[in-house]
Order: C-alpha cells, then sequence, then structure tokens
C-alpha cells in the first residue's frame, strides 16, 4: 500500500518536473527573445499552472498505480524479454498504441467541443488566449482524466515491450506541444461549425 501511494506520488513529481522544466523553459526563452510579450497574462498564467499542476497529479497516480501493479504483482501486458513476441511486432505494437491513442484523442476531443462539455471542461483550455508557454497541461481535470486513463488502459489490453512502451510516451510528449493541440482544436471547431454543434 505505502510502495502503491510512493509510486503515484512519484509519478505524479515526475510530470508535474517535466511539465515546470519545458514549460518554464519555454518560458524563459520567451522572455529573452520578446521581453513583454506575456505583460498584463499574469493572472492568467498562474491559472495555466494551477491547471497544469492538478493535471500532473491526474497523469501521475493511474500511471503510478499502474506501475506498481506491473512491479509487483504482474498487472499488464507490458513485457521485458524481447524474444517474447517475433520482432515484427516490436513496430506493429508503436503503431498500434498511437493509433488508439490519436483515436480516443480524436473523439473524446470532439466530444469536448460540444456545447455542454465545452462549457463545464474544454472552455479552460480554451481560455489561454493567447496561449503562454505555461499551458501545456492547462486542463479542466474532467478533460485531463480523458487524457490519463488511455496509456494505463491499454497496457491492460495491447501486449508491448517496455522500451517500446517508452518510444510510445516520448513520441507522445513530443506531439502533444500546444502547437498540435491548437492545430486540433482549430479542426475540431471548424468541424463543429459546419456540423451545427457550436
Ligand atoms: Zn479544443
Amino acid at each position: 500500500m505505502t510502495a502503491m501511494i510512493f509510486s503515484a506520488l512519484a509519478m505524479t513529481a515526475i510530470v508535474g518536473v517535466r511539465y515546470l522544466l519545458s514549460s518554464g523553459g519555454f518560458a524563459l526563452a520567451t522572455r529573452l527573445k520578446h521581453p513583454g510579450l506575456y505583460r498584463g497574462l499574469e493572472p492568467q498564467m498562474r491559472r495555466e499552472i494551477g491547471w497544469s499542476l492538478a493535471s500532473a497529479a491526474i497523469y501521475g497516480i493511474p500511471a503510478g498505480v499502474v506501475a506498481w501493479g506491473w512491479q509487483t504483482h504482474g498487472w499488464t501486458r507490458i513485457y521485458t524479454d524481447v524474444d517474447a513476441w517475433p520482432l515484427w511486432y516490436l513496430p506493429a505494437s508503436l503503431l498500434a498504441y498511437l493509433l488508439a491513442h490519436d483515436t480516443w484523442f480524436y473523439w473524446t476531443h470532439r466530444w469536448m467541443h460540444r456545447p455542454r462539455p465545452f462549457r463545464i471542461a474544454h472552455a479552460v483550455h480554451h481560455a489561454s488566449r493567447p496561449p503562454t508557454a505555461w499551458a501545456a497541461m492547462s486542463f479542466h481535470p474532467v478533460e485531463a482524466i480523458t487524457g490519463a486513463v488511455v496509456i494505463p488502459a491499454l497496457v491492460f489490453l495491447i501486449p508491448i515491450h517496455v522500451a517500446v512502451l517508452g518510444l510510445v510516451l516520448t513520441i507522445m510528449t513530443v506531439m502533444g506541444s500546444a502547437t498540435t493541440w491548437g492545430g486540433k482544436c482549430f479542426r475540431a471547431r471548424l468541424f463543429m461549425d459546419q456540423s451545427g454543434g457550436g
């Protein structure tokens, strides 16, 4: 039990520190290159950091519990022996994870652009105008949960080598940059406008 809580806290700390370092780095670079760009946005940045740190816990806790269960109880279908599956399965599982994640993201995001979920949850993300470097994880808890459950659920369903899982997480981190997110929001909004969904 203690080990499980420790694992959840450690994972939360890892996600939170990763956010503070990467967003802090971008914020610093922005300050050096464009001094005054964020002037007057301090209250918005404080909100972005608050939502983001809450999201770090929402992402960290399920990941930490699953990592603990994998280590101590053999939960999940994560494997470490590279010969456990044929070699072609390594790239195949990578594609399967990315495809499953993207499909999930696409549909939940489209759902969040419907009027009610948008008002309740997704408006938090779109309140960042212009988004500062701190907005990277600025999601309402409802939105954070829909994102946080994907990988912890997939590892129970689709076998994956632990190194491929690391690669999946790295690719997701890079792709999940604010730019990608902004582009997806833009497209989702276009779609909803055309379909009359708001
Ligand atoms: Zn959106």
